[in-house]
């Protein structure tokens, strides 16, 4: 197929449409528009045929990996296959096609979908109540933070400015905790890869705000103490906050609220049904703990006799946290996931994503090195620390060695204490059968680094592009294309 840009297959008077014959006397252009905002020239775009089009855009969605495409085990990414009837649900027009200031009167079907998420969240998560409105996972924590700040204003503790962060964390947690104006202080993880309750007390002083968490945490295992744990940040005067991304894991099983967490956010364009990757639109609701509701964002929806409203008025309000509700679409597909799979169904999706991972686990451990070697939860971490000292095989070499398979990579170099870490998250919606194939390339992937290692630093040799240079790919890197 030719690999030639549009621009360059560009033919002058080449025309891929036809408008009928003007039947009415036309204006000219100065008089419909002011002739200060006129091009003085043509724009430069391509001129081509129907086909030329059609093909130029089928080719580039080619070149597009995504979950639909093969198997996606980005680690703490939830790259899962999301159903297609969520996506006909998200394109209802009665949802697509409202107006963010029509009357509330006119959009009471929309404020009861944004009324019973919150309500399904909460009961997902064990918690109280939560606004819909942060649009991504960071977004939700600086959110969850701004939750931390209101409580602690309010009960005159501004000395509170210490949040802790185990080393394990997701980069986001520290800096979302930096933004809202707090300071970070890092807790180790024990040999075991948790948070070590000894430790902890050490960090305790009255001058914490509280304390971030994922769990499981982004090693995907499960923090065995955080009842102690959430104990004793309570007793300090500190406040809980539960990375939700990893929810994936959990659902229908145990929830944060009955952990002892304040505050949680939620991904839902990976636990709930929207493609994401590539920076597309996502959704990060906060929920909380009884302690926190009156500092809840507004507009907050809320029901009376009635029916649903926007309720403005809320005296100890954080205020607004994005223009209007937020992803309203992303919403949409996240209530039609749940309504769906039912509670039944959602605690499934977690049991088949725990096994899935742990069924990879036990197959490529007897090959690669499991860095922490015991049941883990929806995903667990490989080092390629002993290949690389034998062989000179890095993890990235691994990663861009699947690609030649048509496999994306798993997430490397994440968590950063693993040294060449593999973390591989294969999610409930793979089949045994694709995750056996994963494993054969895998193997042979180790095999490739015993025998043939230099091939293996030549790889991708399939693909549409190449190994990069990233270095010179960050310092100096070509975005567009320009016109001679
Ligand atoms: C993805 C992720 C985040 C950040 O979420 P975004 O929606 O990408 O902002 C935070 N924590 C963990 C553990 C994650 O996996």
């Amino acid at each position: 197929m030719s690999s030639k840009l549009i621009f360059e297959m560009s033919s002058v008077g080449r025309t891929g449409y036809r408008f009928p014959d003007i039947d009415v006397p036309v204006l000219p252009l100065d008089k419909q528009i002011k002739s200060s905002l006129l091009r003085k020239s043509k724009p430069n775009l391509p001129e081509v045929s129907e086909v030329d089009i059609i093909r130029h855009y089928s080719s580039l969605s080619k070149k597009n990996f995504g979950v639909d495409a093969g198997f996606y085990p980005l680690g703490s990414c939830t790259m899962k296959y999301n159903p297609k009837i969520n996506e006909d649900v998200g394109n209802f027009s009665g949802f697509s096609g409202i107006h963010p200031l029509q009357s509330e009167e006119s959009v009471q079907g929309f404020l009861e979908m944004l009324y019973e998420t919150t309500k399904s969240l909460c009961e997902i998560t064990g918690m109280k109540w939560g606004t819909l409105q942060p649009y991504a996972g960071a977004h939700g924590e600086y959110t969850g933070m701004k939750f931390f700040k209101s409580y602690f204003r309010k009960k005159g503790e501004l000395n509170r400015t210490k949040v802790l962060v185990p080393t394990s964390a997701h980069g986001t947690n520290p800096a979302s905790a930096t933004i809202a104006g707090f300071h970070i202080e890092e807790i180790q993880a024990d040999e075991r890869g948790l948070v070590s309750v000894e430790s902890l007390k050490k960090h305790l002083t009255d001058d914490v705000a509280g304390i971030m968490l994922t769990n499981p945490n982004t090693l995907g295992l499960f923090e065995k103490d955080i009842i102690e744990i959430a104990k004793l940040v309570h007793d300090a005067g500190g406040l809980l906050y539960y990375d939700g991304a990893n929810m994936n894991a959990i659902m229908g099983k145990v929830r944060p609220g009955d952990m002892g967490f304040d505050v949680i956010h939620l991904n839902l364009h990976k636990t709930m049904s929207t493609p994401h990757g590539g920076g597309g639109p996502g959704s990060g609701p906060v929920l909380v703990s009884d302690r926190l509701v009156d500092f809840m964002p507004t507009p907050d929806v809320k029901k009376n006799d009635d029916g649903y409203y926007f309720d403005y008025n809320i005296p100890d309000t954080m205020g607004r946290v994005a223009g209007f509700y937020g992803n309203i679409a992303v919403l949409v597909r996240a209530y039609a996931y749940i309504i769906t799979m039912g509670s039944d169904g959602l605690k499934k999706a977690s049991e088949y994503a725990v096994l899935n991972a742990n069924y990879l686990k036990e197959r490529l451990k007897k090959t690669y090195h499991l860095y922490y070697d015991t049941t883990c939860m929806h995903e667990f971490v490989l080092s390629a620390k002993k290949m690389k000292e034998e062989y000179g095989i890095s993890a990235l070499d691994i990663a861009k060695g699947l690609l030649d398979h048509g496999y994306h990579p798993p997430t490397i170099y994440f968590p950063s204490i693993v040294p060449e870490s593999i973390m591989i998250e294969p999610t409930e919606t793979e089949s045994k059968e694709t995750l056996d194939g994963f494993v054969e390339t895998m193997l042979d992937i180790y095999q490739l680094a015993v025998n043939d290692p230099e091939k293996l630093h030549e790889a991708p040799l399939h693909t549409a592009v190449r190994r990069v240079d990233e270095v010179l790919a960050v310092k100096q890197p070509i975005l567009k294309w320009h016109a001679e």
